[in-house]
Order: C-alpha cells, then structure tokens, then sequence
C-alpha cells in the first residue's frame, strides 16, 4: 500500500479556493478557471481588488521589516500563507537576520504542492511548510514546537486569513489559544478585509464566495481590534492597512487608492 502521506496533494478544480483566487490578484500562474472566474467577478465589481492584494503583501513586508530589522524578532510563525509570491516572509526576515527561523502554515494541498519555494532560505536559518488547519491551533503549537523555541519571542502572523474563518468556527479563541502559548515579547500580525469600508460592495464581494462555496467574513475596526485583546497594539494601532508603517516600504508601487483591509501588529507584554 501506498504511504498516503507520500501521495500527491489532491487539488479540487471545480470550486474556488481562497489560496488559488488570491494567486490571481496577484498574478501568479498557479490558479484554475474557477479561481479565475470568481477573481474575475469581484475585479468587475471592485477593480482596486488586484491592487488590494498588492498592498496586503506589501504590509507583509513591511510588518516583518519592523519585526526583523528593528524590533530584532528571529522566530516567525505564518498561518495562512499562501501559494509563494517573492519574496515571500522568510526572505524578508532572513534578509534582516540570516539566523531567523520560520514556520509556515497553510491547510491547502496547492500551498503544499508548492511548498519548496518556501524553503529556500539561508544555511543558517531554519524555513519549514507544515499542512495544517489555524482552527486547530494547539496542532500547530505542537509541531511548531518541534522547530521554534516558544521560550524566546515569536512573532505569529496570520496575513489575510481571519476573514475567512467565522466566529463560530472559533476566530477569537483560536488567536486566544496561539497568543496564550507565546513568551512575553512576542507578537501578533494580522491583516483582514474590513466590513465598514463600503458595505453595501463588501457584501456583493461575500455573496460572490459564497457562491463560489468559500465563506468570507469581513470584520469591524472594533472586531478586529478585539483580536488583540490582552496585548500591546504598536503605533498606529488598528489602521486601513496602506497607512501602517509606509516608512518602511521597499518596491512599492503606490497609487494613493483606498484598500479596504484592516491591519494592526501588537507585543505581548
Ligand atoms: N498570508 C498570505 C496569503 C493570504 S490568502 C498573504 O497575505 O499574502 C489566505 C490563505 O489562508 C490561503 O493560502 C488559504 O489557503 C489559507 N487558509 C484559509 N483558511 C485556512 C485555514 N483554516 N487553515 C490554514 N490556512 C487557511
């Protein structure tokens, strides 16, 4: 019998997977015409909608800038990362610090299949892909655990995913449980689709996933602002995501639109 974990990854092509419709935005090659169709639909509908994608890596970089090179973090954590898009964290990290160490974390067997870009990083560093689920966060813990100390900081990161994960599927408490098993010093990134930017299009943009089978969930400033409970927000605090650090922007290439997209970085005291 084959071992099923040596098997191909199995790649559903007729839905949209978040993963594989964000590749799209961002002009990538590793999306099916279902993604395609859905990114498609919400351009139409919202054109800023590539640019936005744009932006969310680009708040990417420059929060792990921030973390890397000036706050001297050398351990990451990345849930929901994504199919690879250069550069993606680790470079940027081990850019800052060679030694740094990361943890990527996807549930999507296209993230998987794709995931030795990922792990090309320094000889000194660590970079490592595990499949997993955020809304099993102590699973992650425990393999994570097995490649970074949770006794020195670590910044956990989870870049435009929360929206898709409801409450009743356990948002809050999964960040609860991932926060409570951090060291002080450690930090919290996050980014996600805001519902108060232009409802009544936000909610065209949910009707459209949800036809295409993937629940989106755009959040408050307030909730998202309630993600970070119990920590210490950096200044700005919770900001339209272009307006966080844009001192420490590299290759951007900014044309002042508005990105509806929350973003915040908070410490652990
Ligand atoms: N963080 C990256 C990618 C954002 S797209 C960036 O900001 O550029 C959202 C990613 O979250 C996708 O890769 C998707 O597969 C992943 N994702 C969605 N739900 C997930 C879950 N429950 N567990 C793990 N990853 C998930």
């Amino acid at each position: 019998m084959t071992d099923p974990s040596l098997a191909p990854p199995a790649i559903d092509t007729s839905k949209p997977h978040p993963a594989r419709v964000y590749d799209w935005y961002l002009g990538g090659k590793d999306n099916y015409p279902v993604d395609e169709a859905l990114a498609r639909q919400i351009t139409t509908m919202e054109p800023s909608a590539r640019y936005g994608a744009r932006h969310n890596r680009w708040f990417m970089h420059r929060a792990t800038r921030m973390l890397a090179a000036r706050l001297g973090v050398r351990q990451f954590l990345d849930i929901g990362t994504g199919i690879p898009t250069e550069p993606n964290l680790h470079r940027v990290a081990q850019t800052a610090a060679p030694e740094t160490s990361v943890v990527y974390v996807d549930n999507d067997p296209i993230v998987l299949a794709h995931a030795a870009a990922l792990l090309r990083g320094t000889p000194e560093g660590v970079t490592r892909y595990l499949q997993a689920d955020a809304r099993e966060p102590r699973k992650i813990l425990e393999l994570a655990g097995t490649i970074l100390d949770f006794d020195r900081p670590v910044a956990v990161s989870l870049i435009a995913l929360l929206h898709f994960i409801p409450d009743e599927q356990g948002a809050y408490d999964i960040i609860r449980t991932l926060v409570d098993a951090l060291p002080s010093g450690s930090y919290l990134v996050l980014s996600q689709l805001a519902s108060d930017y232009d409802p009544e299009r936000t909610k065209q943009a949910v009707d459209m996933y949800a036809a295409g089978g993937v629940t989106l969930v755009p959040r408050s400033r307030e909730e998202m602002t309630k993600f970070f409970a119990g920590l210490e927000l950096l200044d700005p605090g919770v900001v339209w995501l272009p307006d966080w650090h844009p001192e420490l922007a590299v290759d951007e290439e900014r044309d002042g639109t508005a990105v509806p997209l929350y973003a915040g970085v908070a410490r652990k005291p």
